[in-house]
């Protein structure tokens, strides 16, 4: 799965996402369960951009099911965001092939600024996420 984002984050994050490539073809996998999405699905994404760089990363993909709502181990020295939107087929007739699209039609659901992350709450984050996993 390439999805690399040639945008600098001077721009909304809902610009700097959209469009980005999610898969190559008309499938991609949810990162957590596995199952396979496609165009139209509802999905959540994962998206980063460390302090000392300027492009957004989008990470991780999940289908609607296993889409977070929060953030629960913020990185330092990071801006992280949960976002919402769904799938796009994008189809590119030179190359006579397809992708599939982000499109935070939803936008940000979480946001976690790069001041966020100290070790004081790692044992909080750690309890909440041993909770979200036993559901
Ligand atoms: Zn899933």
């Amino acid at each position: 799965m390439s999805a690399e984002a040639c945008y600098t984050i001077a721009v909304p994050i809902e610009r700097a996402v959209t469009g980005v490539t999610i898969s190559d073809g008309e499938h991609a996998l949810c990162g957590y369960c596995g199952r396979s999405i496609g165009e139209g699905s509802p999905v959540g994404i994962y998206a980063y951009s460390m302090s000392d760089e300027r492009d957004v990363t989008v990470a991780r993909i999940n289908c609607n099911d296993c889409a977070t709502e929060t953030i629960t181990h913020p990185t330092l020295g990071g801006t992280e965001w949960l976002m919402r939107g769904t799938l796009a087929l994008q189809s590119d007739v030179a190359h006579q092939s397809c992708q599939l699209v982000f499109v935070p039609n939803e936008g940000v659901v979480s946001m976690s600024p790069p001041t966020d992350g100290s070790n004081v709450v790692a044992e909080e984050q750690m309890e909440a996420s041993m909770y979200c996993q036993q559901q």
